[in-house]
């Protein structure tokens, strides 16, 4: 067994003892394999494990890469990294999901370039939750505008939230983060019973996040290993 593979096996059992320890059906839980920098050969070892979801920072080398496996039936392609206007085609046209809506102008964008032969695209707004921590997201006041203009767009399928939590060890202060978005998201769902989706949790904060009722883990080193890149260029 590769180390990929032997990684993946371990985050299940991870997410599957974290679920029980708070009574939650650990089938809930989706798991995005962040490839980000990885090349397609790690993708294929994770595939091989029958892993399906995979998330993708920027945008051109992730296009690369869903090019590259299209003949792989069942994959679903997650844009989790920051989006600028200029990129939007290429999200819509290649991904299943984008997780970092934060804008009425992306979304609009989003769902007037979606291919009318592609399923609506599922759509994550990102919150910002760690105000100064972090330049993306919106903040919690205009989340409602954004959620009924997601909504109302014909092209796009409004799912959720995102967030990031600020980067901290503590496991109280991490589950502090992830309840306030978890609180964000119920108050959410009860005005779009489509809503259904809470991605949150990465590779330090997996379990915090599937206590609070995070939906969709993006783990990215623990599947793969540390990233020998930081690239900011798209
Ligand atoms: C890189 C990245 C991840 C994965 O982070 P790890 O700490 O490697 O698990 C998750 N979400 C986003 C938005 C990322 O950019």
């Amino acid at each position: 067994m590769s180390s990929i593979q032997h990684n993946l096996q371990k985050i299940r059992q991870r997410i599957y003892l974290a679920a029980k320890q708070c009574g939650r059906d650990p089938e809930e839980i989706t798991l995005v394999a962040v490839s980000k920098s990885k090349p397609t050969g790690a993708i294929k070892e994770a595939i091989a494990t029958g892993q399906l979801a995979f998330g993708e920072n920027y945008v051109q080398e992730g296009v690369a890469k869903i090019t590259a496996l299209t003949t792989l039936p069942g994959i679903q392609w997650h844009f989790i990294g920051p989006l600028q206007a200029n990129k939007s085609r290429l999200v819509a046209e290649h991904f299943n999901w984008c997780h970092t809506v934060d804008s009425q102008k992306i979304a609009q964008r989003l769902s007037d370039q979606r291919p009318i032969i592609l399923p609506p695209l599922n759509v994550l707004i990102q919150i910002n939750i760690s105000n100064e921590n972090s330049k993306s997201g919106i903040m919690l006041d205009a989340l409602h505008i954004l959620a009924q203009k997601v909504s109302e767009l014909p092209r796009l399928h409004l799912r959720g939230l995102m967030a990031i939590p600020a980067p901290e060890d503590d496991y109280q202060l991490q589950l502090e983060a992830c309840q306030m978005t978890t609180n964000t998201f119920h108050h959410l769902k009860q005005y779009y019973p489509e809503v259904d989706t809470l991605s949150l949790g990465m590779s330090k904060d997996m379990e915090a996040a599937i206590t609070a009722g995070s939906t969709m883990l993006r783990i990215g080193t623990a599947v793969f290993g540390v990233r020998d890149y930081v690239s900011n260029t798209q």
